[in-house]
């Protein structure tokens, strides 16, 4: 799996910073923001925001590059309207697709088995503590074998099915 940090994750981990080194509470634009922007953007980083919240994270920024009072609060909302409008496909597909690009946000991934790669040999059903893979392993005198699927309802994200699956069927998007 790609340990690339995706756009909206690098974003998030620039303003938290900027939260927990910098923010002093000085202004109230720059401190009333502030909750509202982490909040919206773990959200998204679970895939549980909207795009009408990412207009609204660009406008609350924009207010902020106003009227902070220092350099810092101004730079962390330039930073972040930026990183909003420069991936603003990343952001999108975070909020209306549920999917991290990158595949560095956990919360979002989505697991699948590639039916054209599966082998049916049953390593990953084996290896699921959550009973999230459903298949039959494939047996030569049968013809009614089910094709293995990803139930992802219960699937926790733990990635121990893509380390056994020596066919690289297992794919994460
Ligand atoms: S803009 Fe600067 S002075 Fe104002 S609350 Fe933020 S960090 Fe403090
Ligand atoms: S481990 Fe891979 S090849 Fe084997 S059943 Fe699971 S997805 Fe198919
Ligand atoms: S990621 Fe973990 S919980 Fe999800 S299907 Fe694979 S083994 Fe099961």
């Amino acid at each position: 799996m790609s340990q690339m940090l995706c756009e909206v994750t690098k974003a998030f981990e620039a303003y938290r910073e900027f939260t927990e080194e910098k923010l002093c509470g000085r202004c109230l634009p720059c401190m009333t923001a502030a909750p509202i922007i982490i909040d919206t953007l773990e959200r998204l980083r679970r895939g549980d925001a909207t795009m009408a919240e990412i207009d609204q994270l660009e406008s609350i920024c924009t207010q902020v590059m106003i009227v902070a009072l220092c350099k810092h609060g101004q730079k962390a909302a330039t930073n972040l309207s930026r990183a909003v409008k420069d991936h603003r496909e990343a952001f999108r597909r975070h909020a209306e697709e549920k999917l991290c690009p990158e595949q560095s946000c956990r919360e979002v991934l989505r697991y699948r088995v590639n039916p054209e790669r599966c082998t049916q040999c049953d390593k990953c059903r084996a290896v699921c503590a959550a009973g999230a893979i459903l298949g039959d392993p494939y047996l030569p005198y049968r013809t009614d074998n089910e094709p293995y699927v990803i139930i992802m309802e219960k699937c926790t994200r733990c990635g121990e099915c893509l380390a056994v699956c020596s066919d690289e069927a297992i794919e994460v998007v």
